[in-house]
């Protein structure tokens, strides 16, 4: 998975993003390493791990990753090309969602680009220059469809969406806002790839003091979480101060420091589960004496989808799984015991994988 981090300049996104990659590269037992500054590898933290590798005795863990990509630069006019902007633009592109970093914290010492704090108007300059990116790309695929309309009805539905589009991102309405009837629908949407389309989680950057009621007493957060359900995205409360010095700190220092604020999860936790909320995302695990891993999948997927995102022969050439839960095999003790009490079901390609299957692919090649 990869999420980009985006919002204007000042508003803390390179604060955050240094200290969610220090703090998530921690554990980083990780095949692949950092070569761009911009981008980071974050470890998902998932405790069955530790205890599934124990009872296989694993060389070693590897946890689900999510890559970072800091996008700096989005500022007005991005959208026309000015600068770099085409540049940002195209690496939203790649994201599979967008961390819209906002300013909810008042400090006369940082600068705000547009001369005061008011999230919704900086959501608003951001999106607008998605929306044009966006609006563009609409009108070329229309002006297309409706030259080749003549010879191919089937394009009729084509153009009618298209033009809904258009005119909702008119309007300022992200693509996401909008509702499809049929799946074909859907798929067509998200055929064009367009920006205002990708999810987004809303991390409200605030104060200390706002962490322990989760912004409550922060109108900014409760105006920024009001849009957020509006247009169906996430939003939740971070203070990348607070995340700087946490990702200095060890594990037993850093719940003492949590527990100090008041608060249980970290903005690293936080965000994760929004955005496996948000894109509808579970993790299956696999286990043996080499190592023991979580896959990220969305929900549901089936058993071939599954084994392919450990490899693309393993869902050609898939014959079946065996799965165990993960309680039902930590409350056996062993993979022999949890079969000889028949937990291990053997699942064919319709099987739909669910969070914490323990999963064995039997597959040709
Ligand atoms: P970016 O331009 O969005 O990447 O913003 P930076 O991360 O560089 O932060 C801009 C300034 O705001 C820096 O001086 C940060 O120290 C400060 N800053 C970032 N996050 C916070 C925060 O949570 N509270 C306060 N008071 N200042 C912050």
């Amino acid at each position: 998975m990869k999420l980009g981090i985006v919002g204007l300049p000042n508003v803390g996104k390179s604060t955050l993003f240094n200290s969610l990659t220090k703090a998530g590269a921690e554990s980083a037992n990780y095949p692949f390493c950092t070569i761009d500054p911009n981008v980071g590898i974050v470890t998902v933290p998932d405790s069955r791990l530790e205890h599934l590798a124990a009872i296989y005795d694993s060389e070693k863990i590897i946890p689900a990753a999510i890559e970072f990509v800091d996008i700096a630069g989005l500022v007005k006019g991005a959208s026309k090309g000015e600068g770099l902007g085409n540049k940002f633009l195209s690496n939203i592109r790649e994201v599979d969602a967008i961390v819209h970093v906002v300013r909810c914290f008042e400090d006369d010492n940082v600068v705000h680009v547009d001369g005061s704090v008011d999230p919704i108007r900086d959501i608003e300059t951001i999106n607008l220059e998605l929306i044009f990116s966006d609006v563009e790309i609409l009108e070329r695929r229309i002006a297309k469809t409706t030259k080749s309309l003549k010879g191919d009805k089937s394009l009729a539905a084509e153009l009618v969406i298209l033009k809904k589009l258009k005119d909702t991102l008119e309007e300022g309405m992200p693509a996401r806002a909008l509702e499809w009837h049929t799946v074909e629908d859907e798929r067509f949407v998200q055929s064009l790839n367009l920006l205002t389309y990708k999810p987004v989680i809303y991390a409200t950057n605030v104060t200390e003091d706002d962490l322990e009621d989760d912004g409550a007493s922060n109108n900014h957060v409760q105006a920024v979480r009001a849009l957020a359900k509006e247009e169906k995205s996430e939003a939740f409360v971070v203070c990348a101060k607070i995340e700087e010095e946490i990702s200095e700190l060890d594990d037993d220092e850093r719940a003492m420091f949590l527990e100090d604020l008041g608060i249980t999860d970290a903005g690293l936790e936080k965000l994760i589960r929004a955005s496996y909320s948000l894109l509808g995302l579970i993790s299956y695990l696999t286990a043996g004496p080499k190592e023991t891993r979580a896959w990220t999948i969305t929900k549901g997927t089936k058993a071939p989808g599954a084994a392919g995102k450990i490899h693309t022969d393993f869902e050609k050439g898939f014959i079946r799984a065996e799965v165990v839960k993960y309680e039902e095999l930590m409350a056996s003790g062993t993979y022999t015991a949890a079969k000889e009490k028949g937990l291990v079901g053997v699942e064919g390609k319709d099987y739909v994988v669910q969070d914490g299957d323990v999963m064995l692919f039997r597959f040709n090649v």
